[in-house]
This record gives structure tokens, C-alpha cells and sequence, in this order.
């Protein structure tokens, strides 16, 4: 009997990897000493119009597609060097993060000509925000339940319905939506189209989520007799469910998917070097262990992007994985360093305003872009387990 086995090879960076990230370091500084932006609690999910296009004019979005749509043709393993560094520096990422890493391939890949041409520079020049149009009151999970409707009208479709928990709709200029274009008795999960929604269009109201933080990053979107002209379906009509898939690796495996508690991590280990204790250098020791570890795991994902391999399985473990280390560190943080917060309280701490971030956001981690159950049926499912 073949057992399975994930594949997960070691893999280096390529020679024109250093200069990159030395270049890469340099923007950060000059940017910092400006006050551009500052490392803080969540820093890399802020929205910042600004900084996304200073990272498009550096040549740092949409690194890896053809130069005729606005990308850079440079390797996988190049644009997981800036995705690295620019989220452990903590730099704001949001306005970019979702049209670079899944709609922009996604248009690429089963989009028209006219969107490639239209739409792919301007993501590449972090001048487009994406949002993506998924969950529903009562389909998360279970996509093909979903109920937003889209009808075949004259030219092209008109969209009835809700959707929930939609990330910064509120600031994108396109929506990347999912509707349902055939009944579930016909087929339950070739019925599921994809289309792209600029933000503008009468018919779309927003409404604002607030989450535990106090933050507004979330939202309901109604669409109430919303035309979609033919032009702004992504691939054929029916055929979402089977486009699903091919952007999984890398959106599952960056490293925004284990360096999500990094401040508060960062700020442990410095508060070590200012009150070491046994307990605290054991933990933060093993922490540091399994982030190199996750750092490898990705960074193998990354080339095997490179090599045209698909490693969904590997990927869905790296985010099941990394989430639950993201969900660790605050946790190891309230427990051991208590008494360093209780000696510290001014205003300012750093540590204390990162760990509550961390603590507050961490519950989330293992829900968004699948949950932790939905990703273990995916890893069960592709080691041929079930
Ligand atoms: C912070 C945050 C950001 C988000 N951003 C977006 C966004 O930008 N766009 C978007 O479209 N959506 C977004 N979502 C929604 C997210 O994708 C859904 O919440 C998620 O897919 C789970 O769906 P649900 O909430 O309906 O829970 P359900 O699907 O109802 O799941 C409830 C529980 O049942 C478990 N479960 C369900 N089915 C199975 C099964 N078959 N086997 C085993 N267990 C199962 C789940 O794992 C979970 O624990 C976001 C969510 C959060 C929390």
C-alpha cells in the first residue's frame, strides 16, 4: 500500500534574491523615517491608498505576471521575498494584498482580454482595490448553498441578494462576486458564476461590520436590481466552482498566514532581553522554531509555484497550521508575560497595545479564507484519505 505524503522539498533563493531584499529593507526605512507609515498593532492589515501605490511604483505588485499586463515576469520565490519582508516589517498591505494575490491571477487566468488589458496595470500599480464577494447570512463553508442570484437579462445580468463578512467593500473600487446563474436542482455546484463588480454601479449598498476592535474592515453588501453587462463575467458562465482551486497555494501558504502575531512575538523576545526567565526563553525558543519551520514550508510552496506544480494540500496546511500558531503567541504572551506588562504601564507600551490586538483578532484567523475543519476535509480529500 502507497502511503500518502505531503510534498514539502527544500528550496533556496534565488541569486537575485539578496539585492531584492536589501532593496526591499531600504524602502521600509526611508518610508518609516518619513512617517509614512508605523509599525503597530495590525499595521500590515491597514488600508493605505498611498503606500500601495508607492509599492506598485516600485515594481512590487503583480511581480510575476507578463509585462504586457503591467507585471514584472520575475519568479515566484522574488515576490515571496517582498511579501516577506514587507509584512514582518509591518508595513499596511490591505489596499493591494487581495487584488494582487487572487483577482489579478484569477484575471489572468479565466478573464477576457479587455479585463486583462484594462484591469492588470492598474492592480499592478496598487491604483485598483479588490474586494471578493463570497460568504452569505447562510452559506460560508457550503458555497454551493449560496443564493445571491444573478438573471439573464438583455446584455447581461441582473443581481438580487446579500453578502456578508465582505472585506473592505467599503474602500475597493472592484468586487469580485460570486452569484448563483442556475438553479440548485440543475446542478448544485456548476451553477456558481464569477463576475467583476465595479463598486460604483447604482444598485450596491454597503454596510458597515464592526468587529470586537472597534475596526470597521467588514461588511454586508445588498444588491438590489444591479446590472452586470456581459463583458464582466470571468471565464464561462456556470464554471466558478472549477476556477476555485487554481489560486489557492499561494493565497493559503504567504506568510501573512503565520506572521500575523509577529509584533507580538517580536516584542516578547525584546522583553526578554530586558527580564529573562526561564519559562519565557523555553516558549519563546519553540515559537521561533516552528516560525523558521513555517517560514520553510511556505517558502517550498513557492517553488513549487515556480516549477508549475499545484501544491494545494501542502498550502491548506501551512494556513491551518499558521493560524494556529498566530493564535498561540498572544495566548503564550497573556500567560508568561504578565508580570512585564503589570511592571510597564504607560500609555504607550508597545507590547500591551500589540497583544490586545493579537488576542482580539486571533479568534478570526481560523475562519476567514476556510476554516480549520473545511481545510482538514481539503487535506484528508487530497491525501486520498476520504
Ligand atoms: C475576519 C473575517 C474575514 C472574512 N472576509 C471575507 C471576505 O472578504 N469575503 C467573503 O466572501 N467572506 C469573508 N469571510 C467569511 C468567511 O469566509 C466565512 O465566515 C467562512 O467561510 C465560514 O463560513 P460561515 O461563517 O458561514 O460558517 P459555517 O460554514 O456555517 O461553519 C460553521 C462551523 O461549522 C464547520 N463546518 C461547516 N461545514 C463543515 C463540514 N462540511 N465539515 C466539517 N465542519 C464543517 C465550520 O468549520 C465552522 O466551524 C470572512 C470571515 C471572517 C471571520
Amino acid at each position: 500500500m502507497v502511503m500518502p505524503s505531503f510534498r514539502f522539498a527544500k528550496t533556496s533563493f534565488p541569486s537575485a534574491a539578496a539585492e531584492l531584499r536589501e532593496q526591499v529593507r531600504q524602502f521600509v526605512t526611508e518610508q518609516e523615517a518619513c512617517g509614512s507609515f508605523v509599525c503597530g498593532p495590525g499595521s500590515w492589515t491597514r488600508f493605505d491608498a498611498d503606500m500601495s501605490a508607492k509599492i506598485g511604483a516600485q515594481g512590487w505588485i503583480g511581480m510575476t505576471w507578463p509585462k504586457r499586463y503591467g507585471g514584472h515576469e520575475r519568479s515566484a520565490l522574488e515576490r515571496y521575498v517582498v511579501t516577506e519582508e514587507l509584512l514582518a516589517a509591518g508595513v499596511p498591505l490591505r489596499a493591494h494584498y487581495s487584488a494582487d494575490r487572487q483577482i489579478g491571477p484569477l484575471i489572468l487566468q479565466f478573464g477576457n482580454e479587455e479585463q486583462r488589458r484594462r484591469l492588470l496595470p492598474l492592480i499592478a500599480a496598487g491604483k485598483c482595490a479588490c474586494a471578493i464577494g463570497l460568504s452569505e447570512p447562510d452559506s460560508g463553508s457550503d458555497l454551493a448553498a449560496m443564493r445571491t442570484r444573478a438573471t439573464r437579462v438583455d446584455g447581461g445580468w441582473r443581481v438580487e441578494g446579500r453578502k456578508m463578512w465582505i472585506g473592505h467593500a467599503h474602500k475597493a473600487q472592484i468586487l469580485n462576486l460570486f452569484l448563483r446563474t442556475s438553479s440548485t436542482e440543475e446542478s448544485r455546484h456548476s451553477g456558481i458564476s464569477r463576475f467583476l463588480i465595479d463598486m460604483s454601479w447604482p444598485g450596491i449598498t454597503v454596510r458597515p461590520i464592526i468587529n470586537l476592535h472597534g475596526d470597521h474592515d467588514y461588511n454586508e453588501v445588498v444588491f438590489d436590481d444591479l446590472f452586470v453587462p456581459d463583458n464582466m463575467v470571468v471565464g464561462e458562465i456556470g464554471q466558478a466552482w472549477s476556477q476555485l482551486g487554481s489560486d489557492l497555494a499561494y493565497e493559503r501558504s504567504a506568510p501573512d498566514r503565520w506572521l500575523g502575531a509577529f509584533e507580538t512575538l517580536k516584542c516578547m523576545i525584546d522583553e526578554l532581553a530586558r527580564r529573562p526567565g526561564p519559562r519565557q526563553e523555553e516558549a519563546c525558543g519553540r515559537l521561533v522554531a516552528h516560525l523558521w519551520t513555517f517560514r520553510e514550508m511556505s517558502l517550498s510552496i513557492a517553488g513549487m509555484l515556480e516549477r508549475g506544480q499545484l501544491p494545494n494540500v501542502e498550502a491548506a496546511v501551512v494556513k491551518d497550521l499558521g493560524t494556529a500558531f498566530d493564535q498561540e503567541i498572544p495566548n503564550v504572551a497573556r500567560s508568561l508575560f504578565s508580570e512585564s506588562m503589570r511592571a510597564d504601564l504607560d500609555d504607550d507600551n508597545l507590547f500591551e497595545a500589540v497583544l490586545d490586538y493579537d488576542l482580539l483578532y486571533a479568534p478570526s484567523l481560523s475562519i476567514k479564507g476556510g476554516t480549520r475543519e473545511m481545510l482538514r476535509n481539503a487535506i484528508a480529500r487530497g491525501l486520498g484519505l476520504r
